[in-house]
C-alpha cells in the first residue's frame, strides 16, 4: 500500500522534528500533485496505526492536493490546468505542455503550545 509507506516517512520526519523541538506534535500539513495519487483516508487511517502509543499519536492530518499546471505554448503562461477543458485559461489555446506535478511535501508541523 502506497499510503503506508508515505505514513511510515512522515512519522519519522515529524517525530525526528518534535525529538528537536521537544514539543508534541498536533497537526501536519502536507501537500502532493494530482498525479501524486494519495487516498486522505487511507493515509490518516496508515499514520494513526503507525503512531499508537507515540507522540505522534494524536496528529491531524491535513491533506492538500494542488492541481496540474501546464504552460501554455501561445500566450508563454502558467495556469491550473483543467482536464475537463484542456485548455489554456488565459488565451483559450489547446497547445500547452504539462509542467511536473507537485511532489509529495511535508509543509509544516504544529506543536503544542504552552
Ligand atoms: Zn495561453
Amino acid at each position: 500500500m502506497h499510503e503506508m509507506s508515505v505514513a511510515q516517512n512522515l512519522m519519522a520526519t515529524i517525530s525526528a522534528e518534535a525529538a528537536k523541538q521537544k514539543s508534541k506534535p498536533i497537526k501536519a500539513k502536507i501537500s502532493c500533485g494530482i498525479l501524486n495519487v494519495i487516498n486522505d483516508e487511507l493515509l490518516a487511517e496508515a499514520f494513526s496505526a503507525i503512531s499508537k502509543g507515540t507522540s505522534c499519536e494524536s496528529i491531524r492530518l491535513e491533506i492538500e492536493h494542488k492541481p496540474m499546471r501546464g504552460l501554455c505554448k501561445k500566450c508563454g503562461r502558467e495556469f491550473e490546468v483543467d482536464f475537463s477543458k484542456g485548455r489554456c485559461t488565459c488565451c483559450d489555446s489547446a497547445d500547452f505542455e504539462l509542467l511536473e506535478d507537485a511532489p509529495l511535501i511535508l509543509e509544516e508541523i504544529e506543536f503544542e503550545t504552552g
